[in-house]
């Protein structure tokens, strides 16, 4: 692990309860340390429970839109105002069902910049980009949209998710191995731009992170913690790769 502070965060998708919420606070809260941030997106309307509770927060998404006709989205000011610090963009289940290209993705990103929140931004290679060796290029471009819309500057403000589409909720975890040479190819590409905010920009590896993989994962020397789905919903495994971070 890096001098980077590591990032244990924990996606919830559209799953949790008010139940869950207690019962991860209960568990999870009290053996955070400084060392490590744990943050939960939980689902829009949990948002409220969970920050009640004390966890640090992001939403799922953010729309492009400041206000107005947009029925069902989440609007980046009011996340702020209930309390939200980061929000995921451009996950892979939001660019492949929600039909987000990398350019929306770029004007997200932005927004929730422009009202205070952190940009958690995801990127990844499907199984076939993969095999046919298109994996640099896609995660190149997916970051490069990002940077032509918002500059260089704004990755310094934000966080990047190497989340191969593959691994993600199949149980197919990307080897330490895998997984490290892409995080280096993201920092070795944003220092062309900045060395020095490559060197501070976290990284996070996700894609059927579970407390039996994430020792060695984040121990990899680009990989500043993780962004888990489904073993964020279960306290103790939770707890258990926050404590692979520390
Ligand atoms: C995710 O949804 O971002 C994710 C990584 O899911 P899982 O850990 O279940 O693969």
């Amino acid at each position: 692990m890096s001098q980077r502070k590591p990032i244990v965060a924990g996606n919830w998708k559209m799953n949790g309860s008010v139940e869950l919420v207690e019962e991860i606070s209960s568990k999870v809260l009290s053996q955070i340390e400084e060392k490590a941030s744990l943050i939960v997106f939980p689902p829009a309307m949990l948002l409220s429970s969970a920050i009640e509770k004390g966890f640090v927060t992001g939403t799922q998404t953010v729309s492009e839109n400041n206000s107005g006709a947009f029925t069902g989205e989440t609007s980046a000011e009011l996340a702020k105002q209930l309390g939200a610090e980061f929000s995921l963009v451009g996950h892979s289940e939001r660019r492949s069902l929600f039909g987000e290209s990398n350019e929306v993705v770029a004007k997200k990103f932005s927004k929730a910049q422009e009202n205070a929140l952190t940009p958690i931004l995801c990127v990844g290679e499907t199984e076939s980009q993969r095999e046919s060796g298109e994996t640099e290029q896609v995660v190149a471009e997916q970051i490069k949209a990002v940077i032509e819309h918002s500059g260089i500057a704004s990755l310094s403000n934000s966080v990047i998710a190497y989340e191969p589409v593959w691994a993600i909720g199949t149980g197919k975890t990307a080897s330490p191995e895998q997984a490290q040479a892409v995080h280096k190819f993201i920092r070795d590409m944003i220092a062309e731009y900045d060395g020095h905010i490559a060197n501070e920009l976290r990284i996070l590896y996700g894609g059927s992170v579970n407390d039996s993989n994430s020792d060695l994962l984040f121990a990899q020397p680009d990989i500043d913690g993780g962004l888990i789905g489904g073993a964020s919903l279960k306290a103790d495994a939770f707890l258990s790769i926050y404590k692979s971070a520390l």
